[in-house]
């Protein structure tokens, strides 16, 4: 998979690259990430790239000269990849699109700064626009960096376990169960002992009616989504009534009352 960046601050991706997962993909020739810095595609003397808006108003806007000249010059005309804006205003990201764009074998990013690029960059250069999430940051860079590490996850063999991102939150559809480590007891409290059990078959209900479980209460919302089984239905029906019935406990009146 390849990724061309598109920044004025390229450099601020490197040493995020330079680390652990992404780091082991690009040695072993799964990912490239070609960071292209804009301003060298820039043609006057001071090497300008962003300009003043028509209208007025604060802040300044990416001039759209230099960021066609370099797209074209990396990617050709019309771009030989998909051309992706990163945007507040963009499509929210998620898994599910994470899932879509690894089917690509290269992506450019484009990243902008001050108050965005030039509206005929969106027009008429990118074919998708990007949103990490509805807060507005000061660079596209983050969010590139976002797109990459996602999308490398999803690389057969990127990860240390195979499976390791099958299990992942969303992948499935629920968010993933509580995961445990050594040592089996710390400050007194007990990892469950199912896990300790050596009983696999047991370990993965437990781990499906945790991962449903969670989802259930954090983000009931993706359960109205997901496709639950027999024995998923089972357990929730099972713990719905017994929240039920702690409810009517709590409520009974006391003998004193
Ligand atoms: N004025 C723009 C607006 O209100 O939509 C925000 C510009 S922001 C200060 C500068 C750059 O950061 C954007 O062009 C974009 O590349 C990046 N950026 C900021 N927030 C982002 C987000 N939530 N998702 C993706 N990119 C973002």
């Amino acid at each position: 998979m390849r990724f061309d960046v598109f920044s004025l601050l390229p450099q601020v991706l490197q040493p995020y690259l330079d680390a652990s997962i992404l780091q082991r993909a690009i040695q072993n020739n799964l990912l490239e990430v070609y960071l292209h810095d804009i301003r060298s595609w820039t043609t006057d003397k001071h090497h300008v790239t962003d300009d003043t808006p028509f209208g007025g108003g604060g802040g300044m806007v990416m001039k759209p000269e230099p960021i066609f000249a370099a797209v074209e010059d990396v990617l050709g005309s019309p771009p030989a990849c998909p051309v992706i804006l990163l945007t507040p205003q963009g499509r929210t990201y998620t898994q599910q699109i994470a899932q879509e764009l690894s089917a690509h074998p290269r992506i450019a990013l484009l990243c902008g700064r001050y108050e965005g690029v030039d509206e005929r960059v969106r027009e008429h250069l990118v074919t998708d626009e990007i949103s990490i999430g509805d807060y507005v940051l000061t660079g596209g860079e983050i969010p590139a960096l976002l797109l990459i590490d996602s999308i490398t996850r999803l690389i057969p063999g990127a990860l240390g376990d195979p499976d390791g991102a099958q299990d992942d939150s969303f992948a499935s559809g629920l968010l993933e169960y509580p995961h445990y480590t050594r040592p089996a007891e710390f400050r007194g409290w007990r990892v469950p002992d199912v896990l300790l059990s050596g009983n696999h078959a047991k370990i993965e209900r437990w781990r499906r009616d945790q991962a449903l479980l969670r989802t259930l209460r954090r983000r009931p919302d993706l359960l109205e989504k997901f496709e639950l089984n027999k024995k998923d239905r089972e357990f929730l029906k099972k713990r719905e009534q017994e929240e039920v019935d702690s409810t009517n406990n709590n409520l009974r009146p006391t003998s004193e009352s």
